[in-house]
């Protein structure tokens, strides 16, 4: 998959590239990242990106037009990547908040480029002008746009052909399905006298499945019971909550 991210912090995004299953996915080129610094487009010896408000008040605005050079070199990148499908998406705490369903929907694009804002935000008309979707990460405010555009990009690498290792595991995370995943254990057998739920060492499968599927369902009705609501159960899980 294409990214290509405008940001003032292109070091930032090593974290995606150098690390865990992002990382590997870009070492394997299951994706591109290209990052462009909207500085590289503006003029004058200080290669201003940000100016003062019109009409007064506090902080900087990003000017349009560095940004709008930097969206027209991302599309060319995108172009000859053989990319056509690839949306302009703005990180913005008033954007709509990011969920499971827009992430897998992501995943259907050739490609994304994702602008991080800075200081104040960016200049009104640029958004009418290059921005296909807003989307925030929640409701508080970042300083930049840049940990909200890799929390964007981690959601939805992972979600790509052959990123994950054990691509079950992917299967059984919390909302693909609606409900929050089970608890997990691991080695040793006691923890400061908390023992392991004897069922997961029994090697019985269907006992190990049943007893995962009440787990979540039971969490999921206390920490998220609007959740619940939404979500289709099989026969079986229904013959399981009525035993
Ligand atoms: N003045 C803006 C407002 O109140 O809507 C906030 C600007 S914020 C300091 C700077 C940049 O951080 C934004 O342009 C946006 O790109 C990013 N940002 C901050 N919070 C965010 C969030 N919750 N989700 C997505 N992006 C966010």
């Amino acid at each position: 998959m294409f990214f290509a991210v405008i940001t003032l912090f292109p070091e930032m995004f090593e974290a995606i590239t150098a690390y865990g299953i992002s990382g590997r996915a870009a070492k394997r080129e299951l994706i591109q990242l290209h990052c462009i610094n909207p500085r590289d487009f503006a003029e004058g010896n200080y290669r201003r990106v940000d100016e003062r408000p019109f009409g007064g008040g506090p902080g900087m605005v990003m000017m349009a037009e560095p940004l709008a050079q930097a969206i027209q070199h991302a599309k060319q990148l995108a172009k000859q990547a053989g990319c056509t499908d690839v949306p302009v998406v703005y990180m913005s705490p008033q954007g709509q908040t990011l969920h499971e369903t827009a992430v897998q929907n992501f995943v259907s694009y050739d490609g994304l480029i994702v602008l991080c804002g800075r200081y104040e935000g960016v200049d009104e008309r640029l958004i009418q002008r290059y921005v296909d979707q807003e989307w925030s990460i929640g409701d508080y405010v970042l300083s930049g746009g840049e940990l909200p555009a890799m929390v964007l990009l981690d959601s939805i690498i992972r979600k790509l052909p052959n990123a994950m290792s054990d691509e079950q595991s992917a299967v059984q995370d919390s909302f693909v399905d609606g409900l929050l995943d089970c608890p997990q254990y691991t080695k040793p057998d006691l923890f400061e006298g908390l023992a392991v739920p004897e069922v997961l060492k029994s090697g019985h499968h269907a006992n190990i499945e049943k007893w995962r599927f009440l787990q979540r369902y039971q969490r999921t009705m206390q920490r998220r019971p609007e959740l619940v609501e939404q979500v289709e159960l099989s026969q079986q899980q229904k013959k399981w909550l009525k035993d």
